[in-house]
């Protein structure tokens, strides 16, 4: 029997019916489950209640455009406003609400809890993304349904449980996507494209990523990516994190890392995943957090990049010696 969240649902719809005004927020350097779960909740809010204003806001990517275009607002002009934050635990990385007036935030997440705290809080750390909780929302509550805002809601889900491939993909899950295809009569295959069409480009720099992660004896696979290299294959900062999950299952990487300079914020953008040890504790030492096994941080310079790589490597190394000891 699959366990829906009925008490949280309801208080969520409620909450959404008593405001005229709806802003909704997710994190800063956004990824499919992001955007699509906030365009697919802006949209459902829209069918619903044609009377009210509601915003999905934050920096635009193009290359995210399928999943509908982002308000712009003037943050200053709205009193009493209810501002509702998805995929995103903590306030200081919510994309686009600088000077807004809010009167409550309404948390809906699937990340461990952090900073915020509203008076409605659905944070499900074992929901495989943000629009799982969505579409449950949707499919539970009066809130509408068409078939944009279920493929919105797919896309989002194949994406952050990289096909249904990582461990907090569930039988709840896969009975949610039933539904969603079978209510909007959603013709997902031929909706995969905006998912995982890339440039050859691209695919080249998936080939410099693969020769050049050094792998140490502990299991930890990383790379340090120079600007020169992200402009040389004609890529972006995101695109690293994008490609992470393509290097799961290789036998020798239990923890893997790519660092890249972010030659704009003088800084390094960093994408860790996991397919054992718990990676968000050592990613929360450096400006950073996330899931258990699919965490980002940031590094100031090379000291703190050595440190990192170090840190990382002996969480792989515990773990190896505690898989070990296990087995005795
Ligand atoms: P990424 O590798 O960019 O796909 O991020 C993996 C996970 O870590 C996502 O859930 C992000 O929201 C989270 N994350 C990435 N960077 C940070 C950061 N600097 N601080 C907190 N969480 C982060």
């Amino acid at each position: 029997m699959v366990c829906i969240n009925n008490n949280i649902i309801k208080k969520v719809y409620k909450k959404i019916k008593e405001y005229n005004v709806i802003v909704i927020a997710r994190h800063v350097g956004p990824d499919p489950d992001a955007i699509a779960s906030e365009t697919a909740l802006r949209d459902s809010i829209r069918l619903t209640f044609p009377d009210k204003e509601c915003y999905a806001v934050g920096l635009g990517v193009s290359k995210f455009k399928y999943y509908g275009i982002l308000d712009k607002i003037d943050n200053e002009k709205y009193q009493d406003v209810l501002l509702i934050a998805l995929d995103c635990p903590n306030l200081h990385r919510l994309d686009g609400i600088e000077n807004l007036k809010y009167k409550e935030i309404l948390k809906i997440d699937h990340h461990p809890a952090e900073d915020i705290k509203g008076p409605v809080d659905w944070t499900d750390d074992s929901s495989c993304s943000t629009c799982q909780l969505i579409a449950e929302l949707i499919l539970n509550s009066p809130l509408k349904l068409d078939t944009k805002i279920a493929g919105n809601l797919y896309l989002g889900i194949v994406s952050d449980s990289d096909r249904f491939l990582l461990s907090y993909t569930t039988t709840k899950t896969f009975k949610i996507v039933e539904e969603l295809i079978k209510k909007s009569k959603l013709d997902f295959t031929s909706i995969y494209s905006y998912l995982y069409d890339r440039s050859i480009d691209e695919v080249r720099f998936q080939g410099y990523l693969a020769l050049n992660m050094q792998v140490t004896e502990n299991g930890l696979g990383y790379l340090v990516i120079p600007a020169e290299i992200v402009k040389k294959y004609n890529v972006d900062l995101a695109t690293p994190s994008n490609l992470i999950n393509s290097f799961n299952y290789i036998r020798e990487v239990i923890v893997w890392t790519f660092i890249t300079k972010d030659a704009k914020n003088k800084s390094y953008k960093v994408s860790i995943r996991s397919h054992g040890p718990i990676i968000n504790t050592t990613a929360s030492k450096y400006n950073g957090g996330g899931h258990k096994y699919a965490s980002g941080a940031r590094l100031n310079n090379e000291e703190e990049i050595n440190n990192f790589i170090k840190d990382l490597d002996l969480v792989c190394e515990e773990y190896k010696r505690a898989t070990i000891s296990n087995l005795d």
